[in-house]
């Protein structure tokens, strides 16, 4: 289920006073409480029905990656922009190739400095650290703050954080922020700064000089990395009450950091929050989009958590969006730059060609294993 909207009556307003022509489906926004009213005050036209939308306009915006019977809707030529998934989504991006849609993905857009105002993987990974620590304090048994009170001195919820990117960090703030001990780990040494900074501990191990690419992301550990990462991080298990999850490799399935045989040593009551369940899980027993009890432990296969809290989310959202689609069109002679890195990397299909190495290689890869 999807909660959020992709423009904002705001954003929609912002793009017509460019001289743009906007289209909303109708209802588009009201999961998220902006209603027709408010984008039609925005300027925008109500359109009602998918098809009917889809067949009318030539660049369409979206937050989730395009299905294969919105794509047949898609008029050839057009032009998409919004995430694209694309190892979960290659015969759709085929069909995209074969209709000649211009596809740019968010999650493509390079994260550097000029990119911030477009960097949706970094604003909704934002509202998923966050959301994980409410819901790990709905289910933990406990108070999160320490509490002074006529009935005894409670002590704090101790908190342990694995992946310490966007996500992990704004875990680690709202965690402090409602009072717990927090711990976090990463393989990337550039975060223990950060994560000292927001008044968490780092748990230190022998960390990998070259464990960070030249883009900022995790590289890929070696199965002996895994394995001495996994003892460290069981040695601190027991010693904590909820266990938020967040690490990730660009493009590779999650790396398994909690087994079984670990989630035993955690307090009965203890809460697991996996925010990497789509991606595969850090947590052997996560089952995406589920909420389970094993050996007394609550584990959560979070699925789209920023969908959870649709206002801000498409607000932030839209924004990055309507600052990518100026930064691709609102150019001298109004076509896409490519000379200009945050268009070149951020571009997936062009001219009815795949642009993109990775999601070429996925796509060649495709083809081999359909023909074996
Ligand atoms: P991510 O979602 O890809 O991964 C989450 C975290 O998991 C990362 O910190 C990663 O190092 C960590 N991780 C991966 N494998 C691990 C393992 N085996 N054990 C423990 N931790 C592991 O990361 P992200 O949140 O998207 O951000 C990654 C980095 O991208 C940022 O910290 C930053 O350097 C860069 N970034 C740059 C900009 C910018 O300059 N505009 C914006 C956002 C992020």
């Amino acid at each position: 289920m999807e909660w959020r909207v992709a423009i904002v009556p705001k954003m929609a307003k912002q793009l017509i006073s460019d001289g743009q022509e906007v289209l909303i489906e109708s209802g588009a926004g009201e999961a998220a409480y902006f209603s027709d009213l408010e984008y039609e005050q925005a300027g925008a036209s109500i359109v009602k029905g998918t098809q009917l939308l889809y067949s009318g306009v030539d660049l369409i915006i979206k937050i989730q990656p395009p299905q294969r019977h919105e794509v047949e809707m898609m008029k050839t030529d057009s032009i998409y922009i919004g995430f694209l998934a694309h190892s979960s989504n290659l015969s759709v991006i085929q069909l995209m190739v074969e209709k000649n849609i211009t596809s740019f993905a968010m999650e493509f857009i390079p994260r550097i400095a000029r990119s911030q105002s477009m960097d949706a993987i970094s604003s909704m990974a934002s509202i998923a650290g966050y959301r994980a620590v409410l819901i790990a304090a709905q289910h933990l048994g406990k108070f999160f703050p320490l509490m002074m009170t006529a009935a005894g001195t409670i002590p704090p919820a101790k908190v342990l954080v694995i992946g310490a990117g966007v996500a992990g960090l704004q875990a680690i703030a709202t965690a402090r922020r409602l009072g717990a001990k927090v711990e976090a780990f990463d393989t990337r040494p550039a975060v223990k700064e950060q994560v000292e900074s927001l008044g968490a501990q780092f748990v230190e191990m022998k960390l990998a000089k070259d464990a960070e690419t030249v883009t900022g992301y995790a590289k890929e550990m070696t199965d002996e990395f895994l394995i001495e990462e996994r003892e460290i991080i069981g040695s601190r298990l027991a010693q904590n009450h909820v266990v938020i999850t967040t690490a990730q490799v660009f493009g590779k399935k999650a790396p398994v950091l909690v087994t079984e045989e670990m989630i035993k040593k955690l307090h009965k009551g203890s809460v697991i929050i996996d925010l990497a369940s789509e991606q595969g899980g850090n947590c052997e027993l996560t089952e995406p989009g589920r909420t389970i009890k094993k050996y007394g432990v609550t584990i959560c296969g979070t699925v789209n958590l920023p969908s959870t809290l649709p206002v801000d989310a498409s607000r932030m959202y839209s924004r990055n969006i309507t600052h990518f689609f100026r930064h691709l069109y609102n150019t001298k002679d109004g076509a896409p730059d490519f000379e200009d890195k945050i268009t070149k990397d951020s571009c997936v299909i062009y001219k009815g060609e795949i642009v993109n190495e990775m999601v070429k290689k996925a796509l060649q890869k495709e083809g081999t294993n359909t023909h074996d």
